[in-house]
């Protein structure tokens, strides 16, 4: 998590805190992303999860607001006109600077651990409640249950579902079901109670509740389109469980794929370009999921062939038309595709074939022009008959030996290649042609 104040920043980790100097905010942006990556590394290597998605732990960037807006750490207002202070790109929780070391791990919910105490419980099983961020609610905020105006510009006031979507006056909550329906795109969320404990091997058990009918993987690159990649995964995430949205440029598709192989089926959206989708399906192809999943593409970016062709676009650069292209994405219909292999081999060039090869090879050439030319000139039936047939035994001879060198061709690549370019080269190339000759000598014999 990080914070700016200008100059120098301050990063703040699990275990310390930091003061980092950049000369301006894209190389500080570039320095996070490394000690992102390697924090996330580590994590990798010992525990084979990204702990990003799992700890709780809010996402901080700093920001200004348009309006007022209240710390959910200490309640008071953020510092200035502006509201300067940090967000989480994830839940939208506020926080002072000074506050957020003191900010529980309340992120978004991923998992049923996560959840804790507030799981609702029934004869029919377990259910997920609200999950409610209080305050700092928009403008034209209304109750859902009283369809009065709600949220303050004055206080930390009224609270709204983090998954649903629902805003309500804190004194009317309790009339409201404490089972949250997920809101509009909740045939692609998979609820944290889905995910309620991993395999020793290391998988997502597949229990996914009857809501979650066609549970959705997200891979993100954050790196395509100008910076879009990054907008886009911070909106996923706000709009389906963090745990099922994952950046190709932190950890590529192995790890989303392996979490998620034991589901029964489940659909795949890439946002990226052709890259990033051949990543994923070789992915796909490796872990032998393809009976299991489909997979559909938003083209982030350029180079996105594949998008265009499936009716897509070429590129979409809207992150508030997200909800929709998810609906649209639940009601596609599915197209087989080829995936096809190309294997490039290197060979070596056709070298100078022996002296003593070309030499057989114009023998054979010696003896056919000398017999073509008596069958040609000859006056005399039997020489003219004679000439033929040794032509013929020629040629015959000539066809075995380009058929025995073929057969030895791995042996001696030498002496087939100096044939088969004699071959393609000369008369035996142009069957007819040779047949032509033979016929023509062979007439005017006839008629001399
Ligand atoms: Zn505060
Ligand atoms: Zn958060
Ligand atoms: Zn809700
Ligand atoms: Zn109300």
């Amino acid at each position: 998590s990080w914070f700016s104040s200008d100059r120098p920043y301050g990063v703040i980790t699990p275990c310390r805190r930091l003061v980092l100097c950049a000369e301006n905010r894209k190389e500080m942006e570039e320095w996070i992303a490394a000690l992102k990556s390697v924090q996330n590394r580590e994590h990798f290597e010992s525990t084979q999860f990204s702990m990003d998605h799992f700890s709780g732990m809010h996402n901080w960037y700093a920001c200004s607001h348009a309006r007022p807006t209240y710390c959910n750490v200490c309640r008071e207002a953020l510092s200035g006109v502006t509201s300067h202070g940090l967000s989480c790109e994830v839940c939208k929780f506020k926080a002072h600077k000074r506050c957020a070391v003191r900010a529980t791990n309340n992120c978004k919910w991923t998992t049923l651990a996560s959840i804790g105490k507030d799981i609702l419980e029934d004869e029919d099983g377990i259910s997920m409640p609200h999950q409610w961020l209080e305050g700092n609610l928009p403008v034209s905020a209304k109750c859902t249950v009283c369809d009065k105006t709600c949220g303050s510009v004055l206080r930390l006031q009224d609270c709204r579902c983090l998954w649903c979507k629902a805003m309500v006056h804190a004194g009317c909550k309790d009339q409201l079901s404490p089972k949250c329906p997920l809101g509009q795109c909740k045939v692609s969320v998979i609820p944290p109670t889905a995910l309620n404990s991993i395999d020793s091997d290391g998988f997502w058990k597949a229990t996914c509740p009857p809501t979650c009918t066609s549970p959705l993987l997200v891979f993100v690159n954050s790196k395509s389109g100008d910076n879009q990649g990054v907008k886009f995964l911070r909106r996923f995430k706000q709009l389906l469980n963090p745990a099922q949205v994952f950046d190709l440029m932190n950890g590529g598709p192995h790890l989303g794929l392996r979490l998620f192989q034991k589901f029964d089926t489940f659909r795949i959206l890439v946002c990226g370009g052709d890259g990033s989708v051949g990543w994923v399906l070789s992915e796909i192809d490796a872990l032998t999921l393809h009976k299991q999943c489909q997979l559909g593409v938003l083209p982030l970016g350029t180079g996105n062939d594949l998008a265009r062709v499936l009716g897509w676009g070429s590129a979409c650069d809207d992150d508030t038309q997200l909800p929709q292209i998810l609906e649209k994405l639940e009601r596609a219909s599915t197209k087989m595709l080829d995936r096809w292999s190309i294997m490039v081999y290197e060979t070596k060039l056709p070298r100078q074939h022996s002296s003593s090869t070309v030499q057989h090879i114009l023998t054979y050439e010696d003896s056919v022009a000398a017999h073509l030319s008596k069958i040609l000139t000859s006056d005399q039936h039997s020489v003219v008959i004679s000439s033929a047939k040794v032509l013929c035994e020629t040629v015959k001879d000539f066809v075995a030996k380009v058929g025995r060198a073929y057969e030895k061709n791995t042996e001696n690549s030498e002496e087939s290649e100096a044939m088969a370019k004699k071959v393609s080269c000369d008369w035996l190339s142009d069957e007819s042609l040779f047949c032509d000759w033979l016929l023509e000598g062979l007439e005017c014999s006839v008629i001399g």
